[in-house]
């Protein structure tokens, strides 16, 4: 650990918080600027929104939400509308406070008239949300799932998840919410942190029992009662891929700025943790993803009353533990250079004399740690016997002298992305918008727009006209960029943020693309654009060459 930073340059930093942690100009650092603030409740809800605007059958994996104090009105109308048009429809919402978690001050509603307005309105940023009625049940308990995944690179993208995740249960048996039961924590909200504090809370002492479980015991049972377990991990890989791709542009201006095109600085990864609840009908629902998912392995046991200690939790212990030694091994940059090395490697009896021996033989499933400390990795095929893909070292097959991984289970991260991004390359849409807006930000290190970049950007793409004046490109500027500057969400900096040249760009492209769908608009003026930045650059070229 280096509190105060650290002056020799490292191959990886693995940063507590986030990525301005430690001032860093190489190597890799496990988290990307900006993460925290795109997983925010209201950040995280308006991505989703912009890309259900463009795609709304591909995004219907988020509830209905609605941002507060801003959108209270349209909540209100929404409802009263959905209402009118189906009075058998008795909803319940769920009130979350941006920035909150671990259940912080959640609370649900029957009606948009009992939000608490504590303070005022305005002092309390929140998200309010349908609440998912029919939750698939497991020994008539709700559950959700927390997956791990791995954002190994932004560009290109690139994304793992990982085979296995966490099962977090409640701990009364549920029911469909009424008004006796709303405020009842322990059978709406799966949170751990809650949990815990349930004299029902059952510690697991194995994968399949208590009130934290692996995800793939619940697959087994799941898959044992019939269901299609494969078409459910597939529209998970789904919903896990779009998710990612509606955080991408945002992050991507984040990075310029954090990390601008030609100045020395470091690459990023980040594990990030996705809650996902699944509904009786098994189609998974995004709860929220966080930029820090706890990787404790160990919970605390009250021993006496005031009196704790830490004990192992094999759960945690089975699913975190492969995700931070997989997501090693995938960042790992002596990997390429170790290619061609070859490791001699102690024979197998030695070996277990070693293992024997060895006084860090606390825990056998840590021998991966101790292989590269004792520098045997041979401790590795011992200690992961039990693990799947175990025992690999033994076969006459498998050549464990030539790298350090022959002995290690196989990867627990399966790659996604860009495995299946044919699928989903059409989805990329802001994408390229962000990417027009990063092409005319102009100073670098800056994550908004000024009047001036807006007005070349019309320039350049040729979107002026007699219909469109230079006058109204102005106004269009203005009136986009106050309101969402009035939303209060960043004073730091003046100018036009991403989301607000994205609802300019929307605007753009319904003006010139009238009768077509919102989504073939946007690509369509994409492509206009992208076609006339391509022949100014041509153009510049020659200039230059000449
Ligand atoms: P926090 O960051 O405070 O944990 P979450 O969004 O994860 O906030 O919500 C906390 C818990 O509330 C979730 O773990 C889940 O059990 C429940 N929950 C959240 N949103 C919904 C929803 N839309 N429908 C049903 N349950 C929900």
């Amino acid at each position: 650990q280096f509190p105060f930073g650290r002056r020799l340059p490292c191959d990886i930093y693995w940063h507590g918080v986030s990525f301005h942690d430690n001032d860093i100009f190489s190597g890799q650092v496990n988290k990307f600027p900006g993460m925290t603030e795109m997983v925010r409740k209201i950040t995280l809800s308006r991505a989703v929104r912009t890309m259900q605007d463009l795609f709304p059958l591909e995004y219907n994996f988020y509830p209905r939400s609605w941002i507060l104090p801003e959108e209270f009105p349209l909540f209100v109308a929404e409802v009263r509308m959905m209402k009118d048009s189906d009075p058998s429809w008795k909803p319940t919402f769920i009130v979350k406070p941006d920035g909150g978690c671990q259940g912080d001050g959640i609370y649900l509603i029957k009606d948009p008239s009992d939000i608490r307005l504590t303070g005022s309105i305005q002092s309390r940023p929140a998200v309010v949300q349908e609440y998912i009625c029919k939750p698939l049940l497991v020994d008539k308990l709700k559950f959700d799932i927390r997956l791990y995944v791995l954002l190994k690179s932004l560009e290109p993208l690139e994304i793992y998840i990982a085979k296995d995740g966490l099962s977090r249960f409640c701990t009364e048996p549920y029911q469909e919410p009424t008004l006796k039961n709303l405020h009842q924590v322990f059978m709406h909200l799966t949170n751990y942190s809650l949990n815990i504090h349930s004299e029902n809370f059952i510690h697991s002492d194995n994968v399949n029992t208590g009130s934290k479980r692996t995800f793939s015991s619940i697959l087994c049972r799941l898959s044992s009662r019939g269901a299609d377990v494969k078409k459910l991990w597939s529209d998970i890989i789904s919903l896990v891929i779009k998710t990612v791709i509606a955080l991408t542009p945002e992050l991507k201006v984040y990075y310029q700025s954090d990390i601008p095109a030609g100045k020395p600085g470091p690459t990023c990864f980040q594990i990030l943790g996705f809650d996902i609840l699944l509904m009786k009908n098994l189609k998974p629902m995004l709860l929220e993803v966080n930029a820090n998912p706890s990787m404790r392995i160990e919970h605390e046991q009250e021993l006496s009353p005031g009196v704790f200690e830490n004990v192992p939790s094999p759960v945690d212990e089975e699913v975190k533990v492969a995700v931070i030694r997989d997501t090693l091994r995938l960042v790992d940059p002596q990997k390429k250079k170790r290619k061609d090395v070859q490791i001699i490697l102690p024979k197998p009896f030695e070996r277990r004399q070693h293992i024997e021996s060895c006084k860090n033989k606390v825990n056998l499933r840590y021998s991966y740690v101790m292989c590269y400390r004792c520098q045997t990795s041979e401790h590795v095929s011992e200690a992961n016997e039990e693990l799947p893909g175990a025992g690999l070292a033994d076969r006459p097959e498998y050549d464990s002298t030539r790298s350090p991984e022959a002995g290690l289970p196989s990867l627990c991260l399966k790659q996604v992305f860009p495995k299946y991004a044919k699928q989903f390359n059409y989805l990329r849409l802001v994408d390229r918008v962000a990417a027009l807006f990063i092409r005319f930000l102009g100073v670098k290190g800056t994550t908004k727009l000024g009047p001036t970049g807006f007005r070349t950007f019309i320039r350049n793409c040729k979107l002026s006209n007699s219909n469109f004046s230079m006058a109204s490109v102005d106004i269009l500027y203005i009136d986009i960029t106050r309101r969402w500057n009035s939303m209060g969400i960043d004073h730091k900096e003046s100018g036009m943020c991403l989301q607000a040249f994205v609802e300019a760009f929307f605007c753009l492209a319904q003006k010139k693309y009238k009768s077509l769908p919102l989504h073939e608009q946007v690509a369509s003026l994409i492509n206009f654009c992208e076609y006339h930045l391509a022949a100014l650059d041509e153009k510049r070229l020659v200039c230059g060459r000449g």
